[in-house]
């Protein structure tokens, strides 16, 4: 063979088509290649159902504040004869009432008084700026990573709870479909970006903190990542300078959206052999897996857990409680049985954050608490390991765990999972029953107090941390 035909030999790319996959029952999951859909295609989605949308001029005028982005699986899962009441519809589509009315008919005057691009593009990000994008203090999580000569601010770490850092890679900056509730909505249009380049500053950082046991890969959806870039975070972490790390978690909703991703994508057996040699060297994967509903658990969603887990990747489970998506309880008590029985762990029912359109979709705390309770009660002790309902507020994670008359006062009681000091951890306090509230920020203390316990510290951690980072910066 001549030099040159073995160099074009060694340089030929080689195309092998994604193949099915084959089930142990004999089922065949077909191949569903990623293929995306934008604002502009909502009118065609519409019309090749033969629908004819009240709402579109609406929807499309949402879909420019909140961006919107479904593939052909979530398509396909939709009941397209009762589409304005299917929760997956409302997971992904935008609505008109995610806007409140004043702020549709400006966008909409705008455009019908042929303002320029450049004002609409603008009036739409200060109603963006208007909605909280950044919520629960974000930004006041990014470390500090130590150096002699200058030290700095990780954009795209956070390391809020002692044993967790968080990593935002590049690479996982979008999702392969946008929830309609999403609260990084800013990120996926470039604004409020928290981010990394590269490996380096998550190692670095992980080598200065021997206190932290977890990483937690986020995004976006770092489902979107290749698998050579989780092999860029994950192989240096086998070496002996982060034996304290023992847990990577990939917080995601490919199980779901995409599930192809863990089965038939070019890359799915690249990803499952990475999973697989992280855990031959003793870590544990988690995989912190986003459902909303019952309804997203498929076939392709149930073979895509069973190989993870066939590796030893175990599936935790969590989602906020929307109204219109999930608020009944019945739909969770049945999303967490199935759930249990694909051999997946419930983990967390999350209140709808104070941000984007928290408006449209939020449950009052005193309905979420009902809604859990009762779903507790229809299911077996083996699906009640679901912490909440609970918010990720700013000062940790707060779940409410009852409501209850004491003293002659009708109130909630409160209770720390994690908190930004670990002395708050597991500390019960109270708070004014109130029927209404749908955060922590709209509850008052109970029994005459003037704040809560933790309000002092928290604001004297708060004003810590700022004055660290201006020491970096100056
Ligand atoms: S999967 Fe998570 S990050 Fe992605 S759009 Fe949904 S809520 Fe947002």
């Amino acid at each position: 063979m001549s030099t040159q035909s073995m160099i074009a030999d060694e340089f030929k790319i080689k195309f092998e088509a994604p193949k099915d996959w084959e089930c142990q029952d004999g089922h065949v999951v077909k191949h569903k290649p990623y293929k995306k859909y934008l604002r502009t295609d909502i009118k065609a989605i519409f019309e090749s159902k033969g629908i004819v949308d009240p709402y579109l001029r609406q929807r499309e005028i949402v879909a420019q504040v909140y961006p919107f982005k479904i593939n052909q699986h979530i398509i396909d899962m939709i009941d397209w004869d009762h589409y304005h009441f299917d929760p997956l519809f409302q997971l992904t589509f935008p609505q008109p009432d995610m806007l409140l009315p004043d702020e549709l008919l400006r966008i909409e005057k705008m455009i019908n008084d042929n303002c320029s691009r450049d004002e609409i593009a603008h009036a739409i990000s200060d109603l963006r700026s208007d909605k909280n994008p950044a919520p629960a203090n974000q930004a006041s999580n990014r470390p500090i990573i130590l150096e002699e000569d200058h030290s700095y601010e990780c954009e795209g770490l956070q390391h809020k709870y002692t044993k967790t850092c968080l990593m935002f890679h590049r690479n996982a900056q979008t999702c392969h479909a946008y929830c309609t509730y999403c609260f990084r909505f800013n990120q996926f249009v470039g604004k409020d970006k928290f981010l990394e380049q590269d490996t380096d500053n998550l190692h670095k950082y992980l080598r200065q903190h021997q206190e932290i046991s977890d990483v937690l890969i986020t995004g976006g959806d770092p489902g979107t990542m290749k698998s050579d870039v989780f092999r860029s975070i994950l192989e240096p972490l086998s070496e002996p300078d982060y034996s304290h790390i023992k847990n990577i978690r990939m917080g995601t909703k490919a199980l779901t959206y995409h599930p192809y991703r863990f089965l038939t994508d070019p890359d799915a057996d690249g990803l499952i052999d990475c999973f697989q040699e992280f855990i031959s060297k003793g870590k544990h994967i988690s995989i912190m897996a986003h459902f909303s509903h019952f309804n997203e658990i498929t076939r392709p969603t149930i073979e895509a857990v069973k190989r993870l887990r066939s590796i030893g990747c175990n599936i935790r489970t969590q989602a906020p409680l929307m109204r219109y998506i999930n608020d009944n309880p019945l739909v969770w008590s049945t999303m967490w049985e199935r759930q249990v029985q694909y051999g997946m762990i419930p983990y967390y029912m999350f209140i709808a954050r104070d941000t984007g359109p928290q408006c449209y979709f939020e449950v009052p705390l005193a309905k979420a608490l009902y809604i859990y309770s009762e779903a507790r009660k229809k299911m077996s002790g083996l699906s009640h390991t679901a912490r909440g309902p609970s918010m990720s507020c700013g000062p940790g994670k707060v779940c409410v765990l009852g409501k209850e008359r004491v003293a002659g006062e009708d109130v909630f009681i409160l209770k720390f999972l994690q908190g930004r000091l670990d002395s708050w951890c597991d500390r019960v306090f109270f708070a004014k029953y109130d029927e209404k509230a749908t955060w922590l920020d709209q509850l008052k203390p109970a029994f005459g107090e003037k704040e809560f316990f933790f309000e002092t510290e928290y604001r004297d951690y708060l004003n810590t941390k700022k004055k660290m980072v201006e020491e970096c910066h100056t």
